[in-house]
């Protein structure tokens, strides 16, 4: 069953079309990939499903609401692509403040904080954030998405510029939520990162879908080499 339908998105830029004719339904425990090169269209659409930007028009519709109202919120994690953080907390602390905005009783947080973290593999919690490498960073940054142990999660090129060993610590962590049941939407450049953990994908180019299956059928349709494919 959907628990995420878009129906011809499109999103103007004064006269420039960034997503044009975005259409496509996902279901509940899938991992849905959204590929494409840069400028495709990606973040948009993500955001246009976060609620975080308006669209011209079309519509969709995010665990029964349309995105950006208060009660979908409470049913999404969103990691942007590029996650701003608080540099002067520590991970611990800056998670227990997000918690907190989000009305998680203390020690449901401090649980979940944990158990978030341990499963990432993050160490040094008590530094800095701003003394954390990326692949730390973007590890407290997908632990703040699921702070409110959201039923949809965004994910937006969530091992973009990220060593081996970090991709496939964050790969592996989404097929566990996944088969804990969260849908998830995760963005990448190229399917080298999608290939293992996603049920089905969009491929995005210029604004618009170009191609839509599974890995296998996309590598087939396109003999393996378009789109991006394997380039990293
Ligand atoms: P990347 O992989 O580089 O993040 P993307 O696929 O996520 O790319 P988008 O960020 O959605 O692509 O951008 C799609 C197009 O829309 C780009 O040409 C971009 O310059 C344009 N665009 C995005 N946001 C805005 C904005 N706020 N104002 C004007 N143009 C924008």
């Amino acid at each position: 069953m959907a628990i995420l339908e878009v129906d011809d998105l499109r999103k103007e830029y004064g006269g420039f079309t960034a997503v044009e004719g975005s259409s496509f339904s996902i279901d509940r425990g899938e991992v849905f990939g959204v590929v494409g090169p840069n400028g495709a269209g990606k973040t948009t659409t993500l955001k246009m499903l976060a609620g975080l930007v308006e669209p011209t028009d079309g519509a969709a519709v995010v665990a029964g609401h349309t995105p950006g109202e208060r009660a979908m919120q409470r049913k999404l994690g969103f990691l942007p692509e590029e996650s701003p953080l608080y540099e002067e907390m520590t991970a611990t602390d800056y998670l227990e403040f997000f918690a907190d905005l989000y009305d998680v009783p203390e020690d449901v947080a401090s649980e979940r904080i944990e158990s978030s973290l341990d499963r990432l593999d993050l160490e040094h919690r008590d530094r800095q954030i701003g003394n954390m490498s990326k692949g730390m960073k973007r590890k407290v940054a997908i632990a703040r998405a699921l702070i409110n142990d959201p039923e949809v999660l965004i994910f937006d090129e969530p091992a973009s510029g990220l060593d081996p060993l970090t991709t496939n610590h964050v790969i592996e962590f989404t097929e566990e939520l996944s088969e804990e049941g969260k849908t998830i939407v995760f963005s990448a450049h190229n399917l080298f990162h999608v290939e293992s953990v996603c049920d089905r994908v969009v491929i995005m180019n210029d604004g618009r879908i170009v191609a839509r299956g599974s890995v296998e059928e996309i590598r087939d349709d396109h003999g393996g080499t378009e789109y991006h494919v394997y380039a990293t």
